[in-house]
């Protein structure tokens, strides 16, 4: 089957490929379906960074839960696939592999996930060091303390915590040391791809850098992918290569991120972009008007419509189609269509 999109990037360099996502909550009793995610695809290019950014409430985590195969009552899927590199494997579907191969053959060796407000994932009960040499044992690695150590102080050391931290229970440190112990554990198995959902909201700004650019060094020396979700367009603007912007449940925009932080075309990444404070502004930024609205029962048309200060008829009863504007970059607004509308 032939993959759509896959183009976009180059052949053969994908290391995951997002087919046609379709996904949402089923509201028990109620006959509602909250549509969190609509016909998304994208691919992951080896060694890049790719961002999926979006207000609060646009269907950036449910992707992610999603592409990590982290699919349970009332998530959803109702179509699509997402195909992730299992070295001698070849390509495996995450939503269709049995659940047992998942967890011992992908999950952490090849495709680690560090959930949104994940300082809250670690077991109250066992101390720091027992969750990383529990997670090498699972996974059959036959490792001794003193590397589990060793690599723990060199992690500690690059994200700014101190290595006597492994022997805390997880209550006697503060939301953002866990957040950033969940980070280290997530890299430990050294996966091909990090799906990092919202990895810095628990710190202040200058942790916030520091582990930001840990990722990236870490990335590039191991020549792995990370795929970051963020509201925050600063954090996109220091760690992407390529950039999707998620609005309502669909992908507005997408190509590199250079080119999107330049020139941005979709109304919604302009105003995005605009909403980033400059160096030397002291004003308080306007933001967008008006808010996302309700997935159970979106607006017809393009979804943005009743925020956009560019919509036009066709906007309010038909749904954009995506123009691809360039061998990287495509676009869903009808101000970009080529179907004379
Ligand atoms: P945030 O960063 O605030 O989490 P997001 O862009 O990641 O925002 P999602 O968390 O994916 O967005 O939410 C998408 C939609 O799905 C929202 O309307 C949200 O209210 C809804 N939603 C999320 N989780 C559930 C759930 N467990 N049950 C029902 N609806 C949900
Ligand atoms: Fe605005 Fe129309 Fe483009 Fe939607 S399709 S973003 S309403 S111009």
């Amino acid at each position: 089957m032939a993959l759509p999109h896959t183009q976009i990037g180059g052949g053969g360099l994908h290391i995951l490929v997002a087919e046609d996502i379709d996904g949402g909550y089923t509201v028990p009793n109620r006959g509602v379906f909250i549509h969190a995610v609509d016909g998304v695809s994208l691919t992951l290019e080896r060694n890049e960074v790719l961002g999926i950014a979006g207000e609060s409430g646009c269907g950036k985590s449910t992707l992610a839960k999603i592409i990590y195969g982290a699919v349970e009552p009332p998530l959803t899927v109702r179509r699509g696939r997402v195909l992730i590199e299992a070295g001698d494997k070849g390509f495996i579907d995450m939503l269709s592999c049995d659940r047992d191969t998942v967890r011992r053959e992908i999950m952490w060796k090849t495709l680690s996930y560090i959930p949104q407000n994940s300082m809250n994932v670690l077991n109250p009960m066992k101390r720091i060091r027992d969750h990383f040499i529990e997670t090498f044992k699972f996974h059959g690695m036959e490792i001794g303390k003193r590397d589990v150590v060793n690599y723990i102080r060199e992690v500690f050391n690059s994200v700014g915590l101190p290595v006597d931290a492994i022997n805390a229970y997880p209550h006697q440190l503060s939301g953002g040391m866990r957040q950033r112990i969940v980070i280290a554990l997530a890299l430990m198995l050294r996966p091909r791809v990090v799906l990092a959902d919202e990895p810095t909201t628990a710190v202040d700004v200058v942790t916030q850098l520091g582990i930001l650019s840990f990722l990236k060094e870490w990335q590039r020396s191991n020549k792995c992918s990370i795929i970051v979700i963020s509201h925050d367009m600063g954090v996109h603007a220091y760690m992407d290569d390529r950039i999707a912007i998620m609005y309502a449940g669909n992908i507005v925009e997408y190509g590199e991120a250079e080119k999107v932080f330049m020139e941005p075309l979709h109304p919604y990444t302009k105003l995005l972009i605009e909403s980033l404070i400059k160096r030397g502004e002291r004003t308080l930024k306007k933001g967008i008007l008006g808010s996302p609205p309700n997935l159970a029962n979106p607006p017809p048309g393009c979804r943005f419509h009743p925020r956009c200060p560019y919509a036009m008829d066709v906007c309010r009863r038909e749904e954009p189609p995506e123009t691809i504007v360039g061998s990287r970059y495509r676009v869903r607004c009808w101000l970009y269509s080529r179907d004379g509308r």
